[in-house]
């Protein structure tokens, strides 16, 4: 392989290595940079609407989030309260809550809304499929 596409291979220098800006599950470059914590936030407001009894995944969520911590700082900044802590992808984080909450047995209906309401499948190919299957919106 020739220097010149050793050089090409290499990211912009504006991002230096402390601001990696792919995602850490999937790898993707981090297009829509909303923060965990910002997304979890409306989650928990949503979750407390039709759930008495959350406390399931509001602990798998908790969790989630603190074994992520690690990781803030030296990532993108969010688009929604401007801090560096978006190290994950709007769509592997809506994944993982699209999980518990699955999980958690809230059947079809609150599901369908989940993914009216956050849905982060831009490209369409993972948790949006589903929505199709119940009917879709
Ligand atoms: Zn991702
Ligand atoms: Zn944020």
């Amino acid at each position: 392989m020739s220097k010149h596409l050793l050089n090409a291979a290499k990211p912009a220098s504006s991002f230096g290595r402390e601001t990696f800006s792919g995602c850490l599950s999937c790898g993707d470059q981090i297009r829509h940079p909303i923060c965990p914590d910002c997304i979890a936030t409306g989650y928990r407001q949503w979750v407390s609407k039709f759930s008495d009894d959350s406390s399931e995944i509001m602990k798998k969520l908790d969790m989630f989030l603190k074994g992520h911590k690690k990781f803030n700082g030296g990532s993108l900044r969010c688009v929604s309260c401007g801090e560096k802590k978006t190290h994950l992808c709007p769509y592997c984080f809506t994944n993982f809550l699209y999980k518990i909450t699955k999980e958690a047995g809230v059947g079809v209906r609150v599901l369908s809304e989940f993914l009216f309401i956050f849905n982060f499948d831009f490209e369409h190919e993972g948790y949006s499929r589903e929505l199709e299957f119940f009917g879709g919106y």
